[in-house]
């Protein structure tokens, strides 16, 4: 393709995937000029971004996820201190970050998920990955030792090394800084149609060199699909834990991820729906169970927010490039968005430039 002769884009769809992109352009190809549109209001975002947990955990989604979901999640680990780094350079708000790991627990008469989930993981890993103790058994001290409260009510758990979190609306707020402060022309609350690579809103129609379709579940493209996901903001002062927690449960998977001041977010339903109506009495019963379980202390903690939302999903659930002509729709981030981003978005740039990259299959002419 020819970055070169691209003086004009549009980027629709100002969720993780749009404002990343428009970032990591701007930074690119400081002589083009950018235009990103969103259906709703860049300030209270709606998109699955906002809602998501922020988890960057490769290895917890190798258990139901390709092998590649994996590498790539690695290469984020990597990649996302970087550009975070810079991030708080060019706007100076900063993007709490924390590469800790994550400790997977389950009750005592549940030990064989933890089981079943190791089992997943040695299937799935190599000899190679596993001779570098990806994961540890943890006994009761060991658990302790590595978070005081949950040694209380739990015999041992499973560490997993490579995992991190990200505060992902600090992160949507520090991209939203940096396309103020840019030469960035933004339309808000506006639903586009996409057309060739005119954007259509209503009736009128603006031509642009090129245009990227970054709607999540509000594109078109074939076979795209929404899965649904609830998640409880709870306050809770009494509780001090650092690392994400997964809960391993016969009936559902749940985990709880910590964000600054005192805030844990606690996820997620997955819905095959389109559904985007207020959370069911049953999953509210089961996240909130989950957390009680997790840690007694919890049943103090106040609940901020409910929320609900839309991971945008292909049919074979991996993520997907499709190139048409002057128009590129990258779709199918599910719900490893922050897990993906930066190879999606490397193998984005590689396209643009002509370049090689080693993810042909996620890149589709249509
Ligand atoms: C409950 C939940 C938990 C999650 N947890 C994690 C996690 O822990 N880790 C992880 O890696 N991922 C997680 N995800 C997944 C992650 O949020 C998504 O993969 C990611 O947000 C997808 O990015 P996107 O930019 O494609 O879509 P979105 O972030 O949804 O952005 C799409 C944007 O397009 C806009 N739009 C839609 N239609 C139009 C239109 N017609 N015109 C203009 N604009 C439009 C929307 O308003 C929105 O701003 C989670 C998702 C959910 C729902």
């Amino acid at each position: 393709m020819m970055i070169d002769s691209i003086k004009t884009v549009a980027v629709v769809g100002a969720g993780l995937l749009g404002r990343m992109l428009v970032w990591q352009l701007s930074n690119k190809y400081p002589d083009i000029q950018i235009t990103l549109f969103d259906k709703g209001n860049l300030r209270h975002s709606k998109s699955a971004a906002n809602t998501a947990a922020g988890m960057i955990s490769p290895l917890s989604e190798l258990s139901v996820s390709e092998r590649a979901i994996y590498d790539m999640g690695i290469n984020a680990l990597k990649q996302w201190p970087l550009w975070l780094d810079k991030i708080q350079q060019q706007t100076n708000q900063s993007v709490d970050y924390q590469a800790t790991g994550s400790i997977v627990l389950a009750h005592v008469l549940d030990k064989s998920e933890l089981i079943q989930f190791q089992q997943e993981l040695d299937f799935k890993l190599t000899k190679h990955d596993l001779d570098s103790k990806p994961y540890q058994w943890l006994d009761k001290t060991q658990l302790q030792n590595k978070e005081a409260q949950l040694g209380q009510n739990f015999d041992e758990g499973l560490f997993l090394n490579d995992e991190a979190y990200i505060d992902n609306r600090a992160l949507l707020s520090a991209l939203l800084k940096f396309i103020e402060q840019s030469n960035i022309q933004v339309f808000e609350n506006k639903p586009c149609k996409i057309k060739g690579s005119s954007v259509l809103i209503k009736n009128n129609e603006m031509k642009f060199d090129f245009v990227f379709d970054c709607r999540g579940v509000g594109s078109n493209i074939k076979n795209l699909r929404s899965v649904r996901g609830e998640v409880l903001h709870v306050y809770c002062p009494e509780v001090s834990i650092k690392h994400a927690i997964r809960f391993m449960h016969p009936r559902y998977k749940l985990y709880i991820v910590p964000k600054p001041n005192d805030v844990y977010v606690i996820g997620a339903t997955e819905i095959e729906s389109n559904d985007t109506s207020p959370i069911s009495l049953q999953s509210m019963l089961e996240l909130g169970s989950a957390l009680y379980a997790v840690h007694p202390a919890f049943a103090e903690a106040r609940i901020l927010e409910i929320d609900t939302n839309l991971r945008p999903a292909m049919i074979d659930n991996n993520p997907v490039i499709q190139l048409d002509n002057n128009k590129m729709s990258i779709n199918g981030l599910y719900r490893h968005g922050f897990l993906l981003l930066p190879e999606v978005l490397n193998t984005i740039i590689d396209v643009l430039e002509n370049k090689s990259h080693q993810y042909n299959w996620m890149v589709k002419n249509v």
